[in-house]
């Protein structure tokens, strides 16, 4: 997928420092908006930010990644007075494969979508105006100038335990995803931030326009805005890789170069044969046939021994590791490293309940290239994500209808011998 994007972010008429922060990645994008204290706000809004963006870059998916960004923050308070009570809303979305958009959300910075020139919202405002309108005692129109509308329910920071809203949708090249703080939507109507959003084709000066609208509706809070456009999206395919056989045969072969530790998995690289022993010594011709054969042997002792102590090191290498990959479309772990090395082909360790279908385009890259490197529990750490990620996609609508959030929990996937 391909994407362009803008933000601003902007003080407001009012407040005298500014407690948003944003995240503009390649692949993930994000709006938080801090409150307490004078400086907790801007503290939380800001450490939220950097897990989020820690946490994604390092393979969780978006909902556990605000998981991570609310023991950050909280973390972060203990043992600061001026920090206690800090929160922050949290509203990120990364690309969860070939058309799809995961957004995670907690608060009340939103998540809206331009489609076909239509802007629609995608999050539900964690409320007390929001839970109002919900319940039928205020309409969505007194919740646009209500006096409390800028009453949280759920901030990051406040509780050990956080439900994260999860929404999916589909996208298509000219779609727009607009993620803004509360400063834009309290103080703008949606219908003018839908007129903005849609007469304003470069993504920064839309994020710009947005912010100068707040400040001249009266800017009572920091604004923050950033806006993404759906250059271009990956088409359908599921990718099953060619895979190494496994087997449970270990076949010493030849002392090659160790150029096989990095060979590409599933290509096994081309053994470079051993190197030449060197010449024996002219004989002499008065020594006898037996004293000329223990010489040869004494000259090749050291280098045999040499050589069975690297070979013996790189396999109890390849023997001691483990990685996450294909076995036909099936997401099974091997032992080993992948393509081998020096002979010691990858076997099969388990098997997931995970197939190549279910998985995201990014996902089914990372386990062709034999992902979760390194020890048994790294492996199933990255299972468990794969698996996550998977609840996450499955559990959720697409966006021909309003998606309705889901809060997910990561599973282990269920794993068995071969
Ligand atoms: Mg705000």
């Amino acid at each position: 997928m391909r994407f362009t994007w803008g933000s601003a972010t902007d003080v407001g008429r009012v407040r005298t420092n500014n407690q948003d922060s944003f995240l503009t990645e390649p692949a993930v994008w994000a709006v938080a908006d801090g409150m307490g204290g004078h400086r907790g706000g801007e503290v939380a809004s800001r450490t939220a930010i950097e897990a989020v963006r820690a946490a994604v870059a390092s393979g969780l998916a978006v909902n556990e990644a605000i998981t991570r960004a609310n023991a950050a923050v909280r973390e972060r308070a203990s043992g600061d007075t001026e920090l206690t009570g800090m929160a922050t809303t949290m509203t990120a979305v990364v690309v969860g494969g070939g058309q799809e958009l995961l957004i995670g959300h907690f608060g009340d910075s939103r998540a809206y979508m331009l489609h076909n020139g239509v802007l629609r919202r995608i999050t539900d405002d964690h409320s007390l105006v929001e839970e109002l309108v919900r319940e039928g005692r205020l309409t969505a129109e007194q919740a646009e100038s209500h006096p409390q509308r800028h009453v949280v329910t759920r901030g990051l920071g406040v509780d050990n335990d956080v439900e994260v809203d999860l929404y999916t949708i589909e996208v298509i090249p000219g779609d727009r995803v607009v993620i803004c703080s509360d400063g834009l939507t309290t103080m703008v109507r949606e219908r003018d931030i839908e007129r903005i959003v849609r007469s304003e084709p470069d993504p920064q000066r839309a994020a710009e326009a947005l912010v100068d609208a707040a400040n001249r509706a009266g800017g009572e809070d920091n604004t923050s805005i950033v806006v993404v456009d759906v250059v271009e999206v990956d088409p359908i395919e599921v990718v099953v890789p060619e895979t190494p056989a496994p087997t449970e045969a270990i076949v010493a072969e030849t002392a090659a170069a160790p150029a096989a530790a990095t060979a590409v998995p599933g290509h096994r690289p081309a053994m470079r044969p051993a190197p030449e022993p060197p010449a024996p010594p002219p004989p002499r011709t008065t020594a006898s046939w037996g004293s000329r054969i223990r010489g040869t042997l004494l000259l090749f002792v050291p280098l045999i021994l040499v050589l069975a102590i690297a070979v013996g090191g790189i396999g109890f290498y390849a023997r001691r590791s483990y990685y996450v990959g294909f076995s036909g479309n099936r997401v099974v772990i091997y032992k080993g490293v992948p393509g081998g090395v020096l002979g010691w082909d990858p076997t099969l360790e388990q098997r997931t309940a995970l197939t190549a279908g279910q998985l995201t385009q990014i996902d089914r890259q990372r386990v062709a290239a034999g992902s979760g490197r390194g020890s048994l529990s790294n492996a199933h750490d990255f299972v468990s994500n794969l698996q996550a990620h998977v609840n996450a996609t499955s559990t959720t609508t697409t966006t021909t209808t309003k998606p309705r959030p889901t809060t997910t929990r990561p599973r282990t996937a269920p794993v068995t011998t071969p």
